[in-house]
């Protein structure tokens, strides 16, 4: 940590005539915490409020619609004088924690469903989003004078709500990006065609915003540096843009990447590197003199202040870092940054959620998504908790019981914690993982919690210690189906190969193309294995989340894995397995069969125990989850005795 004398992170910065008080701001990131007509819940100003308390000293809101035709969520709106008293909350709570926030205004154009907004999507042309899929309408002139005058109108309730200033949404393939790429605006009217005609949508808001909010009202600028699409727009004619912003009175350059197409520039997932995007930045701040906002897996402050250092960016975004640990600025400011709770780029909670139009999550932070519920209170009658398995599960319901006053010890029989998910860390870009892991045990240690390690719990441990509760976070076991010749020497599990207990010989069949048979695959290629993937499925890794999924199909692409999708296990031989496929039987060679079809509670001590204490089973050892769902299941668990 630099003595906070030296930090620019910490030092504050000016956005026109407003002074912000570091240099961490909390970029645009949809909650679907607000309700269906774009009005503010308790929880969506609770979240909010929490990372100002926090210490950001800039909150930019997620996006607010300018019309109600303009939403690609349920996210919040401010395209009616009825909605500026209620959001008004959001900003007085935020100014009393000591932050400066924004209104992020949008229109999302053609990135949208008629699912959503219950008519045909509109844009510059009628090219659908490849992402989306809907033929939009082309807007004729007077609609875009329209659109126009709303987001004026949106900025000036923002500002009687007392926001501090707007971000207009410029960037990700919106309505505004839309007219501004050549990518999609194929007009051969005054909106298109040249730069100059591509640009005159926004300017004509930009101005539009000054005249209605006065030419002091901060106004910020969010914009794709590069689309990351064959054929979208590139840095060069960015930088150029930029300079006509500037111009136009744009206090401030938020300088991203990506359109819907390209959603992993937009939320890069842990197989893209830290701070990716701040090269773009850089190129940008080099040809304005306004401020210049980077973004894009920064996750960690010291990062933050050597992008600061080398003076590539003036403010930095610590978007999903927030969600991750809202506390990030204050533990950085006061030399706590070891308890920082790091973003692992899972994409898991915050985009995995909100693709499904529901409210944001966090794998790391279970607590995302229930501020509003102040649910941590300290207990009356602590009383001795036992946690059996040092998973996610386990570890977060420990966490939990020894935050409100319990007297915990874990319990796990392996010589590491972490269960499954820290094998999850092991296939190649997902190191990061770990973290999490290291966290909470750092986080055990600090609330007192005993972890016993190399201990497996039988019934006579529980009879001695005679717990309370136990929390039975046991987790759970590969499933071994019923196939001929399954219980061979040369058929292993895939936990097993990621942990190296096992040799796999070098041709090797995967049963199960799931998630984890997939970064099986990805894992046994990158050491030079000859890997063959089969799945009843149509398609590998169907239920990863699409921004992680890309790469991994690409890290398949590379290491030249087979998949032979929609074949049925006959049986296993000793020299291979017996497939059948499309009517067809195929026998694929291999040293050794890999199976992951699949996990199945594991149940047995439970059945031992049951009937000592009161026992509680969470996580997978109550129904097979993902990791998203163990952690919050444990915390509420644990919170809950
Ligand atoms: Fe980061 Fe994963 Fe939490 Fe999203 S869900 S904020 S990517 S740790």
């Amino acid at each position: 940590m630099k003595n906070p004398a030296d930090s620019i992170l910490l030092s504050p910065l000016k956005i026109g005539n407003l002074e912000i008080k570091n240099r961490m701001a909390v970029p645009a990131m949809v909650s679907c915490y607000c309700d269906s007509n774009g009005m503010p819940t308790e929880q969506y100003i609770a979240y909010l409020e929490a990372r100002a308390k926090g210490g950001f000293g800039l909150i930019i809101t997620e996006d607010y619609a300018v019309d109600p035709d303009g939403r690609g969520f349920w996210c919040a709106g401010l395209w009616d004088d009825a909605q500026i008293k209620p959001h008004s909350e959001l900003p007085r709570r935020a100014h009393t924690a000591g932050a400066k926030i924004f209104a992020q205004i949008y229109h999302c154009g053609r990135q949208t469903s008629s699912n959503i907004i219950g008519k045909q999507p509109v844009s510059a042309s009628a090219l659908p989003c490849p992402a989306m899929g809907e033929i939009p309408h082309a807007l004729t002139v007077p609609e875009i004078h329209k659109i126009v005058g709303e987001f004026g109108d949106t900025a000036h309730r923002a500002q009687l709500a007392g926001f501090d200033g707007v971000e207009i949404h410029g960037a990700h393939g919106y309505l505004i990006a839309q007219f501004m790429s050549d990518y999609s605006n194929k007009r051969t009217d005054c909106y298109g065609g040249s730069l100059n005609n591509r640009l005159r949508f926004p300017l004509e808001i930009i101005a539009d915003i000054r005249k209605k909010c006065g030419t002091d009202y901060p106004v910020s600028f969010r914009i794709s540096a590069d689309e990351c699409v064959t054929g979208g727009r590139h840095l060069e004619e960015t930088k150029e843009i930029c300079q006509k912003l500037e111009a136009a009175g744009v206090a401030l350059l938020h300088v991203t990447a990506g359109t819907y197409e390209a959603s992993w520039g937009i939320i890069p997932p842990l197989y893209i590197a830290k701070g990716w995007i701040v090269d773009f930045a850089e190129a940008v701040k080099k040809v304005v003199s306004i401020p210049v906002q980077t973004v894009g897996r920064i996750n960690d402050p010291e990062l933050a202040e050597t992008i600061l250092e080398s003076g590539k960016a003036d403010l930095i975004s610590m978007g999903r870092a927030s969600l991750a640990d809202s506390e990030l600025p204050n533990k950085y400011a006061q030399g706590r940054e070891s308890e920082i709770r790091h973003c692992i780029g899972c994409n898991q909670g915050c985009v995995g959620e909100l693709f499904q139009n529901k409210p944001i999550r966090c794998l790391v932070n279970p607590q995302l998504g229930f501020e509003a519920s102040h649910e941590v209170k300290k207990t009356e009658y602590p009383k001795k908790v036992m946690v059996i398995g040092g998973g996610p599960a386990g570890l977060e319901a420990a966490r939990g019981a020894a935050m409100i006053g319990h007297e915990v010890t874990l319990y796990e029989k392996n010589d590491a914690l972490g269960g499954n998910f820290q094998i999850g860390s092991i296939p190649p870009a997902k190191g990061e993982l770990a973290s999490y892991i290291s966290w909470l045990r750092e986080e055990l240690d600090r609330l007192g919690v005993i972890v016993k390690l190399k201990t497996e719990v039988t019934p006579d441990i529980v009879r001695t210690e005679k717990p309370a509760t136990v929390v039975y976070a046991v987790g759970a076991k590969h499933s071994r189906p019923n196939i001929p010749g399954i219980d061979a020497k040369h058929v292993l599990e895939a936990c097993d190969v990621l942990t190296g207990k096992v040799n796999t010989g070098h041709q090797v069949v995967i049963c199960g193309a799931g998630m984890i048979g997939t970064e099986t695959a990805s894992y046994l290629g990158s050491i030079n294995r000859q890997v063959t993937l089969v799945d009843l499925l149509p398609d590998v890794a169907m239920e990863e989340q699409a921004t992680r999924r890309y790469f991994l199909l690409k890290k398949l692409d590379e290491y030249k894995v087979k998949e032979y999708m929609n074949s049925r296990i006959q049986k296993i031989t000793d020299k291979g397995i017996v497939i059948e496929q499309y009517g067809s039987q195929l026998t694929l060679s291999c040293d050794s069969v890999v199976l992951a079809l699949g996990m199945k509670a594991d149940l047995k001590l439970y059945d031992q125990i049951k009937d000592l204490t009161q026992v509680k089973v969470v996580g997978d050892a109550d129904i097979v989850i993902d990791a998203l769902q163990a952690s919050r299941a444990g915390f509420a668990c644990g919170i809950s005795l």
